[in-house]
């Protein structure tokens, strides 16, 4: 008998925002295998007997990814239900991809449960839109992880520079200096809004906004640290014109600049 493995999005953290399917799964599943990710809250929602951590690791390391592939198929080949619960949305930036394709090749049967991913939601309960008839009619999701100065970088900032939609960069807290950069570079005006949201949904949620010119000023300013989300683009103004009346987070925490 081989177990299934949910592959579950949490949402970006606040445990209102898990699905109806993910808070059933999460209770009937023999074991929970987790990162930070999903935020206090969640985690401390599901019994500690039945958790896994496979985020970070006493001593700052990461658990490597071959060894949650393995303990995935390890469970399931013992029978378990297992949810492998990930921040946001398991497929967007969330290794969900390499997971299920690493479960199909061992015979393991598995279900993708879609979550709230932050790339979404994170700029919207900022009161950032990623699309808007009359500011944005396309919208690019990236990772700033790579250093976009290396040879070997996949992505193609210039590219981005110029489709005049949003553009919403997920892991891009310490690297932001460099991707601004090669997007100014690259011809995007200066004064385009640029928002910053840090632990959106969780009790401490922080916003703060500028433009590509001011933005990594803003950033030390406000001491901004991942988890965060990057929105850049004439969306990102919309903000200003709503957050009077925008009810989301506990503390408006605006640095304006
Ligand atoms: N699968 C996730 C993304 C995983 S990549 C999703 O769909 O949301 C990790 C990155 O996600 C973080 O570096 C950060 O950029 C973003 N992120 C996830 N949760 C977040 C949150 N609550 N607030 C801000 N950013 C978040």
């Amino acid at each position: 008998m081989t177990g299934t493995v949910y592959l579950v999005g949490s949402g970006p953290g606040d445990p209102d925002l898990l699905t109806v399917k993910a808070r059933r799964l999460i209770e009937t599943a023999d074991v929970v295998l987790h990162d930070k990710l999903p935020g206090p809250e969640i985690l401390e929602s599901i019994p500690a007997a039945k958790r896994e951590d496979v985020g970070k690791r006493a001593g700052g390391e990461w658990t490597p990814q071959e060894y949650t592939n393995r303990r995935l198929v390890e469970l399931a080949n013992e029978d378990q239900t297992v949810v492998r619960l990930k921040g946001g949305d398991p497929f967007v930036f969330g290794r969900g991809g390499e997971e299920a394709e690493h479960l199909a090749e061992h015979g393991v049967p598995f279900e993708y449960v879609p979550g709230v991913t932050s790339a979404i939601a994170g700029p919207g309960v900022a009161g950032i839109p990623v699309t808007h008839r009359e500011h944005a009619s396309s919208v690019s999701f990236v990772t700033g992880h790579e250093d976009p100065t290396k040879d070997e970088s996949a992505i193609d900032w210039a590219a981005l520079a110029t489709t005049g939609g949003t553009l919403v960069v997920l892991m891009g807290v310490g690297k932001l200096p460099l991707y601004i950069d090669e997007l100014t570079s690259a011809g995007m005006a200066l004064e385009t809004p640029v928002a910053l949201i840090e632990r959106a949904t969780w009790p401490d949620q922080r916003v703060a906004v500028g433009t590509l010119e001011t933005i990594v000023d803003v950033r030390d300013e406000a001491g901004i640290e991942p988890p965060a989300i990057t929105v850049i683009g004439d969306v990102a103004a919309t903000r200003a014109r709503v957050v009077d009346f925008l009810r989301n987070g506990a503390d408006p925490g605006v640095w304006k600049k």
